[in-house]
């Protein structure tokens, strides 16, 4: 599509909104940024011939065609309403990014659903890179994708629910549905909005394209037995023709061999399950087995992702900081046979009781933080009465401290302590990097056996 002279609206000056704007005004569009507050970015955009406007950009609808919008505004927002209302097309910088895409443009390969979808893609990427493709993990990951329309073989694009909302003609080759669980019902107005916007990622399917999906997840399973088109299903158990699943310790693909789950990294069944989606995404793409296990046995896990940090007398440390909802954390915990699970933050309207139900015989105790962890005492004084449970009140900066020490107090060697925390982290930290991080500071500040 061309976008000289089209009046373009880029709502929102974060990574996306900058390099979407940037991008129009490059192809001749007359964009016009808005944000919140003013700042450096505003300011480098107007340098470059944006028209730019503090507020909520509703007055600046008219004469405009298309808005492009950022994740940070929901459908329900003054300026998303009204510019819908007016009939004009809102979308996201993915969208943009394949509306722009050129003959020479870059296959790609999605990856969307409510956790793993960073993992997911990275060993996507990690694979397409050892069967020797021009490639890059991007979209909700690492630069955006509007730079990427050249240059590149093929993509592996990590998709949020939000981006696929704001998407109507993106259509990726093949896209994979890893689950679907609780998260951003407030953004979506609900769960089935949610479910709605997350199987978009198979828009390619009946012109040819191939769904993904796993059918160990009964909503997805669901979902993907009603698209038209290829599908390909990945199972943990053993997998039908055509479909990826575990047969002997391997990952297999239709009787063939791929590389062995002992080699898996990070540890756990849904790390499994991350790189079987992988792996289907690649040989959808036509990778052959060689380069699904020489990327998957040289995969580096991404940090605060089940991370281990250290032992310190026998007892494992681990960092799954990014579990910022229930089912991630499950997913977790489950990993682990004896857990002192170091939980809490922000619980954004999401129920624990489930989750702590689900895990009670694997906790030998816990360590709640931040502001929502009465909910999950109550939780475990209901389905755990007999796991010991350690309150930290403060919400400093020396609260780590006091949490890691008390978990390592409840610790046993052998057991692990698990940072994973069903909870987002802005209550306390920047984000959940940082909180990972403390955690880690404050595990290497304990004393070990010898000193
Ligand atoms: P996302 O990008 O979707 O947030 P990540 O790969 O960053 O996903 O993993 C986020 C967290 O979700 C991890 O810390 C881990 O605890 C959990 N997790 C990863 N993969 C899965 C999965 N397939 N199912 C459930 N939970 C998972």
């Amino acid at each position: 599509m061309g976008y000289a002279g089209r009046r373009v609206l880029v709502a929102g000056t974060g990574v996306a909104g900058a390099a979407a704007a940037r991008v129009l005004i490059a192809a001749g569009a007359e964009v016009t940024v808005v944000d919140r507050a003013d700042g450096p970015v505003l300011a480098q955009l107007r340098d470059l011939g944006a028209k730019t406007v503090v507020g909520d950009g509703v007055a600046e609808l008219t004469g405009v065609t298309d808005v492009v919008v950022s994740p940070g505004f929901p459908p329900h927002h003054p300026l998303a309403t009204a510019a819908t209302a007016a009939g004009l097309d809102v979308y996201s910088e993915p969208e943009l990014a394949w509306r722009l895409r050129g003959p020479d443009a870059p296959q790609w390969l999605a990856v969307t659903g409510t956790n793993g979808k960073t993992t997911t893609t990275t060993m996507l990427a990690a694979i397409l890179a050892a069967a020797g493709r021009r490639t890059a993990a991007l979209g909700n990951i690492g630069e955006p994708l509007v730079f990427a329309t050249s240059g590149y073989d093929v993509l592996a694009v990590e998709l949020s629910s939000q981006q696929l909302h704001w998407s109507s003609t993106m259509a990726p080759q093949a896209g994979a549905l890893l689950n679907l669980a609780d998260d951003h019902l407030d953004w979506h107005g609900g769960f089935d909005a949610y479910v709605e916007a997350k199987a978009a990622i198979w828009r390619s399917a009946p012109a040819g394209g191939v769904a993904v999906g796993n059918l160990d997840d009964p909503r997805v399973a669901a979902l993907l037995s009603r698209v038209e088109g290829r599908r390909v299903g990945f199972t943990l158990g053993e997998p039908g023709p055509g479909q990826l699943g575990v047969v002997d310790g391997y990952l297999v693909h239709d009787g063939v061999q791929l590389t062995p789950i002992d080699g898996i990294r990070p540890p756990g069944a849904h790390n499994v399950a991350n790189a079987l989606a992988a792996a289907a995404l690649a040989r959808a793409y036509g990778v052959d087995a060689a380069a699904v296990h020489a990327g998957l046995a040289g995969y580096e896990p991404q940090a605060h992702r089940n991370a281990h940090v250290a032992t310190v007398d026998g007892v494992a440390y681990v960092d799954d900081s990014k579990a910022t909802n229930p089912h991630a954390a499950l997913a977790a915990l489950n990993a682990y046979p004896r857990v002192v699970w170091i939980a809490g933050g922000q619980l954004k309207g999401v129920d624990v009781a489930d989750l702590v139900a689900a895990v009670a015989d694997r906790l030998v105790g816990a360590v709640l933080l931040g502001v929502d962890r009465a909910e999950i005492a109550t939780a475990l004084a209901r389905h755990a009465p007999s796991v010991p449970v350690v309150e930290v009140a403060r919400a400093d900066d020396g609260a780590m401290d006091d949490v890691v020490r008390a978990a390592a107090a409840l610790a046993r060697p052998g057991d692990t302590v698990l940072l994973s925390p069903a909870a987002a982290s802005r209550d306390m930290f920047v984000s959940y990097a940082e909180r990972g991080e403390a955690f880690a500071a404050a595990v290497r500040t304990l004393p070990t056996a010898d000193g």
